[in-house]
This record gives C-alpha cells, sequence and structure tokens, in this order.
C-alpha cells in the first residue's frame, strides 16, 4: 500500500489516496460522458475502497454534478467549486463503498502509473491508438 497525494487545479481542494500494489495504474476510459466532462479524448481512473481516500482540505466545499448512468442508476462527480477540477465519482450500481478516483490529479501517480486497462473502447475516435495492449480494451466493460 502507497499513499499518494492529489490536488484540483487551483490547490482548493487536496486529499491523499492510498493504493494497493495492484491499484497503482491508469484504467483510462474512452466513453462519451469522459469526454464532455473532460474536454478530453479520455479520463484516467483507478477503482478503489471509498475509505482509502482521504479529502484533507476543502471536504466541506466539494460539489456534487449527477447524471444518469448507463446502468440507469445515478453517477455522483465531486469536483472542487473553483476550478471544477474532478476529484472522483461515486456510481450507485458499484455500492456504497466503492469510488473512482481519478489517477491524473496524483501528484506522483500520473507519471509513475502505467495503463493497466481502456474500458469504453467502442468509444474510441479513430485516430487514438490503444495504449493498453490490445487485450486490455474493453468495448464497454471487462466482463464481470
Ligand atoms: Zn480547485
Ligand atoms: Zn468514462
Amino acid at each position: 500500500m502507497t499513499t499518494y497525494t492529489g490536488k484540483c487545479h487551483c490547490g482548493q481542494t487536496q486529499w491523499e489516496a492510498t493504493l494497493e500494489k495492484e491499484q497503482q495504474g491508469h484504467i483510462l476510459c474512452h466513453c462519451n460522458t469522459c469526454k464532455a466532462l473532460s474536454g478530453s479524448t479520455s479520463t484516467l481512473n483507478q477503482i478503489i475502497p471509498k475509505k482509502n481516500l482521504k479529502i484533507t482540505k476543502g471536504e466541506d466545499g466539494l460539489k456534487v454534478y449527477t447524471y444518469c448512468g448507463d446502468s440507469g442508476k445515478p453517477v455522483d462527480c465531486f469536483y472542487c467549486p473553483n476550478c471544477t477540477s474532478h476529484v472522483y465519482h461515486h456510481q450507485a450500481v458499484m455500492g456504497p463503498d466503492t469510488i473512482i478516483l481519478r489517477t491524473a490529479l496524483l501528484a506522483d501517480g500520473l507519471r509513475e502509473f502505467v495503463p493497466q486497462a481502456e474500458i469504453f473502447g467502442k468509444d474510441m475516435l479513430g485516430w487514438e491508438k490503444e495504449v493498453a495492449g490490445e487485450r486490455k480494451v474493453f468495448s464497454v466493460m471487462p466482463p464481470s
């Protein structure tokens, strides 16, 4: 287990995430919602237990944007109200104890982590290259 620190763009929100060895990597999400929310081709994420994320600054100020996920259940996106950086998401379909952390905002994680898998490959743009390796790119989600 290693603890990584993260912060939003403006620094108003800061956090610590403790990750198991197998969680120390990026899961790229190519879905169209991630494109709209990030203004980019994909987002970098990891699925972790909620208890392993500690917001050390600005927790009370976090805002929530909720949309209806593919599951038909709500997805809550927690973001800094000042700069709009998304800290983490919670999908109701995953249960109350699991969250999706944005690994691009972890100071060391951003550069140290490598792509572990890519999801929503069906929404990849024609010119995008697979970076996690052919067998780790899933059309939507990995089979569970
Ligand atoms: Zn901020
Ligand atoms: Zn996505």
